[in-house]
């Protein structure tokens, strides 16, 4: 018997030290939309740019995660500074309406116990995806719309942001082309640049966020995928938790996000497979984009049927990358703890 303990005692202390004490897993995956991306079009200042954006917002949520937050904060985390960013078209640097205005949409999903809040059509709130979580929280809703959304705002506490903060003479100039071309939203923009984010806790928990400014030229209170629970977002900690990004339309008449769930779920499908098929699906209907999304086995995955995605992983397995074009990240990770 003494000699049992002594060799017990042994095999403890003889462990590698990451093994003792190794923290439960954690994983993070953001975009910043998917689209044409042609490398030739892309300078390598423009490239700088949009790698320092995605890596600024994965190290905010890694951080939330590497301490232990929560998966919902390091979602809001990331996706506060793409919508502050106006290289993304989210927040400041959405895309104008046809109308000349710009019209935000978000949705945000604990996979906990599947609370979920969403905005749609919001013109003063700087970070929608603060309200749609606000929404989810602190009303008995799960969707706001227009004005309503905004009054619901102000009695939460949220600063009236002038419209002017949002837009760019970029996106104001893609809006002009668009009309004066009669082009469609996809030949003026050749990129969703929607912004997403979705994340595993140390508690296991899985949270889901997507932020958008929809599509240029946009008309008649149109509302693409992004704050639709289920097309643009989707979180349930029995299966996954994704983002998507790419021409709304598609996405709604698939349900992407709760489709790519549900087939890990029911059909215990590897989550780069049931992303790849899911996306092969929209491909048929005609319509293009891209997912992120994360397990609660702690895998980080994309899946786009576009040229490029912007997007980014990091995870406690040591996994910390951004890119931009197809080919530069595509194989998951395996977490090794
Ligand atoms: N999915 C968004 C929409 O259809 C667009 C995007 O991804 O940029 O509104």
């Amino acid at each position: 018997m003494k000699k049992l303990i002594a060799l017990i005692a042994l095999a403890l202390m003889t462990q590698p030290a990451h093994a003792q004490d190794a923290a439960p897993k954690w994983s993070l995956a953001i975009h910043g939309g998917a689209g044409t991306l042609d490398p030739a079009q892309m300078t390598p200042e423009k490239r700088v740019q949009y790698e320092a954006a995605l890596q600024a917002a994965l190290d905010a949520g890694s951080k939330v995660l590497k301490d232990g937050g929560a998966a919902m904060d390091a979602v809001k985390a990331a996706i506060v500074i793409l919508e502050d960013n106006p290289l993304f078209n989210a927040g400041k640097g959405a895309v104008f309406t046809w109308d000349g205005t710009n019209e935000l949409d978000a949705s945000i999903m604990d996979g906990r116990d599947r609370s979920a809040g969403a905005v749609a059509g919001v013109k003063t709130v700087k970070n929608p995806i603060l309200l749609a979580d606000t929404v989810r929280t602190q009303s008995e809703h799960v969707m706001l719309m227009g004005k309503g959304a905004e009054d619901f705002a102000v009695s939460k506490g949220f600063a009236v942001t002038p419209p002017v903060y949002f837009a760019t003479p970029e996106r104001r100039e893609a809006l002009e082309r668009m009309k004066a071309e009669k082009l469609s939203a996809l030949d003026v923009d050749h990129k969703f640049g929607t912004v997403g984010a979705v994340a595993l806790d140390r508690s296991g928990n899985l949270a889901a966020g997507t932020s958008t400014g929809g599509m240029t030229g946009k008309r008649w209170g149109r509302v693409g995928d992004a704050p639709l629970i289920g097309a643009g977002t989707y979180a349930d900690n029995r299966s996954c938790a994704v983002s998507a990004t790419g021409w709304g339309e598609y996405f709604i008449r698939v349900g992407v996000a709760h489709e790519i769930c549900a087939r890990l779920r029911f059909q215990g499908a590897k989550p780069q497979d049931a992303a790849d098929d899911v996306m092969a699906d929209v491909a048929k209907l005609g319509g293009d984009g891209g997912v992120i999304l994360v397990t609660p086995e702690g895998e980080a995955i994309f899946s786009f049927n576009t040229t490029g995605m912007y997007r980014g992983r990091a995870t406690s397995a040591g996994v910390n990358e951004v890119a931009i074009f197809g080919g530069e990240v595509r194989a998951s990770n395996t977490p090794n703890h």
